[in-house]
């Protein structure tokens, strides 16, 4: 899914997290971080290329996948067990809660939008593969993984 859409999306779920919370500080982390999720693709980028850093090539190097290892380390389902468990042990804190919120419907629209595989978005199914694209994304789908 692209940054657009995210932005899109956030804002939206966003402004039903205040409306049913009352939270600006609950709304704005669940945005923050439903859009600041992917910038576990500029981890990705860095590894493939070292600390220079090319916006173009950026967008290319995804859109191309001319990554060899994909470890997107924010996307993950497992993530979201632990801050969901997190939250509840924390009495819901608007911070924990908020990246609970934000990361949780950026996943599930990734999973949706992104013809994948449930497993292409575990981080440890990704690593027990050694994060090899090869067996991470299906075969013949969009090319759109950001
Ligand atoms: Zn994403």
């Amino acid at each position: 899914m692209q940054l657009k859409h995210h932005a899109a999306m956030s804002t939206v779920i966003s402004a039903g997290v205040y409306y049913l919370s009352g939270s600006w500080g609950l709304a704005t982390v669940s945005f923050l971080s439903g859009i600041l999720m992917d910038l576990d693709h500029v981890i990705d980028y860095v590894l493939h290329h070292g600390t220079r850093f090319n916006i173009k090539d950026f967008f290319r190097f995804f859109m191309e996948e001319r990554y060899t290892r994909l470890t997107l380390i924010f996307h993950g389902w497992e993530w979201l067990i632990i801050l969901f468990i997190l939250s509840w042990l924390t009495g819901w804190d608007i911070l924990v809660t908020g990246v609970f919120i934000g990361f949780s419907q950026h996943l599930i629209l990734d999973k949706l939008y992104n013809i994948s595989r449930f497993s292409s978005y575990s981080f440890f199914y990704r690593l027990s593969v050694g994060f090899d694209p090869e067996f991470i994304y299906l075969k013949n789908r969009k090319r759109d993984v950001l």
